[in-house]
């Protein structure tokens, strides 16, 4: 790859970063589309976070995505937002305006509902109840989404309850309900429900299985599972078993990347059958 003094730069913050599978994925784009760019990771720690921020623009350059654990500090130090990241309160796309102002955005809540979209239709999703297990930043997104996606009921389980609260006292909406429950609740929040979606980190690589027993779910409901690592989750093996909708993390991952690219870079970014092989490949070497 030839990079020359034009080179458009965007990046990753993240401690640590060297996991992040977003170099992989922009920099895939820059090449077959052919653009004068680069994307780089940026191990930034928490401490000195504020200050690699605010530098982005003096830099040079046209943004960055930001991932744990600073998308709730993004949010804070951004000037301006979309309203998907103040409906989340958390920032993982930053773009630098041509006045050196920083806008946050939240390109996870369409990274979700795109994902979803895309791989279970449209179908079932509007009316339905929906269960999200975990309350942590990736859960805000999610919610936000099926909310986005009319979902009449959402029931949120979470190890820390009052976690779960926050979100359904934050995304409250006079269409939708919505319910924060206990961890120990998960089996019965099932009743009723045809969507279920694994935002905690249960199910990843190092990380033991998630204990939920499916088969209250009825034919042709939907499992979504965020964690990519590994590509098929026990609990998305376990879906497949019993004939469900079974949805994987890795498409979010593409999808909330795209918006972010085209602000940059101005064009919008192909997902291709190339680009999807090329990261199962990376994470299957890794992830097993
Ligand atoms: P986070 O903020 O750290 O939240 C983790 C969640 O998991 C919390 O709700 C936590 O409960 C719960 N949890 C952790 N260990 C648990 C256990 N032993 N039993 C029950 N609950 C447990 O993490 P995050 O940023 O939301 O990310 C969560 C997962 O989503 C990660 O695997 C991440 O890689 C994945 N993710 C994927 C995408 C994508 O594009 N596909 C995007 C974002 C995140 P407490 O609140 O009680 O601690």
């Amino acid at each position: 790859m030839t990079i020359s003094g034009k080179a458009k730069l965007a990046g990753v913050m993240g401690w640590p970063v060297s996991h992040s599978r977003s170099p992989l994925l922009h920099n895939h784009w820059i090449s077959i589309m052919g653009l004068e760019a680069v994307y780089v990771p940026l191990a930034v720690s928490p401490d000195n976070f504020e200050t690699a921020l605010k530098a982005l623009p003096t830099l040079g350059f046209r943004g960055a995505n930001v991932t744990v654990p600073h998308k709730e500090a993004a949010f804070h130090l951004c000037k301006r937002h979309d309203k998907a990241a103040l409906r989340v309160r958390a920032v993982n796309t930053i773009v630098c305006l041509e006045d050196g102002t920083l806008e946050g955005r939240n390109t996870d809540v369409v990274g979700f509902s795109e994902s979803l979209k895309l791989q279970a239709g449209l179908e079932g999703i509007e009316g339905a109840t929906a269960v999200v297990l975990g309350a942590g930043g990736a859960a805000r997104a999610v919610v936000a989404a099926l909310v986005d996606l009319n979902c009449a009921c959402i029931r949120i389980c979470n190890r820390t309850v009052e976690k779960a609260q926050a979100i359904a006292n934050s995304l409250h909406d006079e269409d939708v309900e919505i319910h924060a429950l206990g961890w120990d609740e998960r089996d019965d929040a099932l009743d009723g429900a045809t969507i279920l979606v694994n935002t905690t980190t249960l199910g990843m690589v190092g990380q033991p299985a998630l204990a939920i027993d499916l088969a209250p779910l009825p034919r042709g409901s939907i499992v979504a599972d965020i964690v990519y690592t590994p590509l098929e989750t026990p609990l998305l093996a376990a879906a497949r078993e019993l004939g469900l909708t079974a949805v994987g993390g890795l498409r979010m991952l593409i999808e909330q990347a795209r918006p972010g690219f085209e602000a940059w870079f101005g064009e919008k970014p192909p997902v291709t059958r190339d680009l999807i092989e090329m990261l199962e490949t990376d994470v299957k070497a890794k992830a097993g």
